[in-house]
């Protein structure tokens, strides 16, 4: 236990050596991963008061894992937008999360009039897009990818979410999502939005056809893209939810002790690297979700308010948790809530 704790602090934490580690005990990992998070960042339980916005179903990409696509068959107006937005501002949030499909009309113009609306009516962080709207929009537009980002900043995007990472392998990305960008222009355009100054998250969603081996590939790809540039604020381990999609025909989800091992295994290696690890709420449901902030999680995410690619999904979480729940559900595993906005300061 004394080797894994210092190779990680030591950011030693090799391909083979991680490999083991999830074979070996997990309640091993979950005590070192525990300690770990204890020892860098303390205490303190973080979650954010934000909204989702999902602001069409429409999508070009067709992922074998999306539930979301054509769900509802919706395509919200910069009105209706503007009114969630509001609505979000009303309960003070900190921040908006848009998510979208890739449609033809997502150009760089749409997204920037889009979010020149938003800044120039609230005072609210927009967290939003993704790689692969980035990259659809910029070639939409006839731009490169950093142009659009830098267009993005200007107009108001604060942070990029690093969304539609799903596994970082191109042999797994062939099987659930052939249609979405490489894994080399997924790293591309982070470490672009990195470069010009946008912070982004980091996510992993495990639990579809990849191997542990390709898990551990895809941290260590983050944990390289961070020691070059620090520019991820988070890891969002999502879990894949079976329901009303192609792959969810063929497989279960992953087990509670899978989900406990990812969150600790990804403390493991990233160590101080990227201390903030996200317990997601509304994908592990909030018993499990306390239970992952005692195996090397340190967030509970966001209240949300909706999320329709989620619920399409088969999530029976419900889509909102208001701040009272929150601070119920981190003081009942005796730990500190503690509000934050989308780059972690105190709010
Ligand atoms: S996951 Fe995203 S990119 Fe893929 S089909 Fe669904 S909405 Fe489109």
């Amino acid at each position: 236990m004394e080797d894994i704790y210092e190779r990680s602090i030591q950011g030693d934490i090799t391909r083979e050596y991680a490999l083991k580690l999830v074979n070996s005990n997990p309640f091993q990992l979950f005590d070192v991963a525990n300690q770990l998070r204890k020892d860098i960042v303390g205490d303190e339980v973080t979650f954010i008061v934000n909204r989702n916005i999902d602001i069409t179903d429409d999508c070009m990409i067709k992922c074998g894992f999306c539930s979301f696509r054509k769900s509802i068959g919706y395509h919200m107006t910069t009105e209706e937008i503007l009114a969630s937005v509001k609505e979000a501002v009303d309960v003070k949030a900190t921040e908006i999360c848009i998510f979208s499909g890739v449609t033809p009309e997502m150009t760089v113009e749409y997204y920037c009039d889009l979010l020149s609306a938003i800044k120039s009516n609230f005072h609210i962080q927009i967290h939003g897009l993704s790689p692969v709207e980035v990259f659809h929009a910029a070639r939409l537009s006839g731009i490169s990818t950093v142009d659009a980002l830098t267009d993005f900043k200007k107009a108001g995007l604060d942070t990029l979410t690093g969304a539609s990472a799903e596994i970082l392998v191109d042999s797994v990305r062939a099987k659930i999502c052939p249609n979405k960008i490489s894994t080399a222009d997924w790293v591309k355009i982070i470490k672009e939005a990195h470069e010009i100054g946008i912070p982004t998250t980091s996510t992993i969603m495990y639990g579809t056809v990849e191997t542990w081996e390709d898990r551990i590939n895809h941290l260590l790809i983050l944990r390289d893209i961070q020691l070059e540039t620090n520019g991820f604020t988070e890891l969002v381990p999502m879990t894949f939810l079976n329901q009303n999609n192609v792959l969810g025909a063929e497989l279960s989800p992953s087990s509670g002790m899978d989900d406990l091992k990812i969150h600790s295994i990804a403390r493991i290696i990233f160590g101080k690297v990227i201390p903030n690890i996200q317990a997601s709420w509304i994908k592990l449901g909030t018993k499990l979700a306390q239970i992952a902030l005692c195996c090397g999680a340190n967030d509970l995410g966001g209240t949300m308010m909706e999320d329709k690619i989620s619920i399409a999904a088969g999530s029976s979480y419900g889509e909102h948790l208001p701040r009272e729940d929150m601070h119920r559900i981190i003081n009942e595993i005796g730990r500190i809530p503690v509000e934050r906005n989308t780059l972690y300061q105190k709010v």
